[in-house]
């Protein structure tokens, strides 16, 4: 069986993470106190009415770690399994995710206790609808305050109803859609932001693996094509990061869900597999594909990347020694805990932390913010005139050279940008700019591992923030 998600203390593996790379910044001790401590959390109590017309009380928290950037911005979780601790934990990762990608929010996370796969629509429609009422009342939801997204168990439909709930607790306000992201395109949405977190963990699996140095050094060869790849689960976040490394040349050689795996040495076709799932339920039985019972032994098996984009606790003491992989992708937060890092780190098992790898998702949520607050989309502005520009410039060329070119390419060299090339290039340089700088203080400064870089970088970032308020002497 899987590690329970809850059995860990991902509080306690976060703040230790943070005091291993807080020694490298020199920063004073108040200084460095504060920018760990969680600033502040909500737990509620709040009823909803069940199908059958009985009441269920539901616990839920929004956690605000870092006031340092407002407003605060992070996920919404439902899941059987969450606590006030596991919250501030997730909460405190998006502080420093913010801080290392260079967008201008403090850290928060939301949670429901709530199994979703037992709900029905109509009660999910009505917790997300009241959690959202909550949140209002206390002040905690808001363009300016605190800005909610999806995060495990939640998805579009539930960033619509936030929205919707919102807007009609707050009428007169004239952003009121950049309350939440990740909402639906047609509901002041933006392209890309579904598949932004498994995008980004493409993107930073691609950079790391492009250093010849560093994949000698794990005894691979350079570069995503041909590397053999296991993604623990097929969500949000592990579907589209899967769909993408395959694009990329990778074979997807296994692949774990809660309730079993698939195998196939060859490589599994993702589109296909996440068809089968949707047709039946499982992804157990894909064709082509050997079926594993325990999802946990898929984690096990032999490959190049591993890609852990479920949950937290997954890697731990107890099977980190017999993980084969040579890079550990944390796709989800915390899926390595505490004792399972020091144990791959002795293995010299390169592992890409979470808070770079999987901070795609709050970027381009945070230009979804932008497009909100700015009621126009990256693309309205410019596009026509980067076409006009683009065909002024093929042009100058053709009477220069005496070719001319074809309709067709022409009209692929000329072409506009639409949003969707803006957002999908934009993360991009954010992941591959924050992977370079990672990676720079990580070998300049003699730092243990890629995770300690990230979280000093992320520190001295926060730190700086605090020291041109004036707030620190
Ligand atoms: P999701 O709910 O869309 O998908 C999670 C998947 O994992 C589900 O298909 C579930 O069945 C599967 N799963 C659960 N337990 C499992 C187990 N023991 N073994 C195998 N599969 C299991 O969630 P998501 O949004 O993809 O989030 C996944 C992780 O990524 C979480 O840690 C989340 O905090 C993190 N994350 C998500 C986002 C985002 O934009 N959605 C951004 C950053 C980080």
């Amino acid at each position: 069986m899987a590690t329970d998600p809850g059995a860990g203390d991902m509080l306690a593996d976060v703040n230790s993470h943070f005091d291993r790379a807080a020694a490298f910044t020199g920063h004073p001790p108040g200084l460095l106190e504060q920018i760990k401590a969680c600033n502040g959390v909500y737990r509620m109590r709040f009823p909803v009415r069940e199908d059958d017309g009985s009441i269920r009380v539901l616990e839920g928290y929004r956690a605000e770690h870092s006031f340092h950037r407002q407003p605060t911005k992070g996920g919404i979780r439902f899941s059987s399994h969450v606590s006030e601790d596991e919250v501030v934990a997730l909460a405190a990762l998006m502080t420093y995710k913010c801080a290392l990608v260079e967008v201008p929010f403090g850290g928060a996370k939301g949670a429901v206790r709530i199994d979703r796969a037992s709900c029905s629509p109509g009660f999910l429609e009505r917790a997300t609808r009241r959690y959202t009422t909550e949140l209002n009342r206390k002040g905690l939801i808001g363009p300016a305050v605190d800005v909610p997204a999806p995060d495990y168990g939640t998805g579009e439909q539930e960033m619509a109803w936030i929205a919707d709930t919102y807007i009609v607790l707050n009428p007169n306000l004239l952003n009121p859609y950049a309350c939440v992201t990740g909402k639906p395109l047609a509901l002041h949405g933006i392209a890309g932001r579904t598949a932004a977190t498994g995008q980004g963990v493409a993107v930073g699996i691609a950079e790391a693996t492009d250093s010849g140095e560093d994949m000698a050094a794990l005894g691979l060869s350079r570069g995503v094509e041909g590397k053999r790849v296991i993604v623990q689960g097929l969500g949000k976040v592990g579907f589209h990061a899967a769909r993408l490394l395959e694009r990329a040349g990778a074979r997807i050689v296994a692949v774990a869900e809660i309730d079993g795996g698939v195998a196939r040495a060859e490589g599994i076709d993702i589109d296909a597999l996440q068809a089968h799932r949707a047709a039946s339920g499982s992804i157990r039985g894909a064709a082509g594909t050997e079926t594993i019972e325990s999802p946990a032994e898929v984690l096990e098996r032999d490959c190049d990347i591993l890609v852990p984009a479920a949950l937290e606790n997954q890697i731990t003491a107890a099977n980190a020694g017999r993980i084969k992989a040579r890079i550990v992708a944390e796709a989800a937060n915390g899926p390595v805990n505490g004792e399972g890092d020091e144990i791959l780190r002795e293995r010299g098992v390169l592992v890409l932390p979470d808070l770079f790898l999987n901070a795609g998702g709050v970027t381009v949520s945070y230009f979804e913010w932008l497009k909100n607050l700015q009621h126009v989309g990256p693309d309205r502005l410019t596009s026509r005139y980067q076409e006009t520009s683009s065909r002024r410039v093929v042009e100058a060329l053709e009477g220069l050279t005496g070719n001319e070119l074809g309709e067709a390419e022409r009209s692929q060299a000329t072409r506009g940008p639409e949003e969707i090339d803006l957002v999908e290039a934009a993360l991009a340089d954010t992941m591959i700019h924050a992977y370079r700088s990672v990676h720079e203080i990580w070998k300049t400064r003699a730092m243990p591992d890629l995770r300690v870089a990230a979280f000093s970088l992320a520190i001295d970032r926060v730190a700086k923030s605090y020291l041109a308020q004036g707030i620190f002497p």
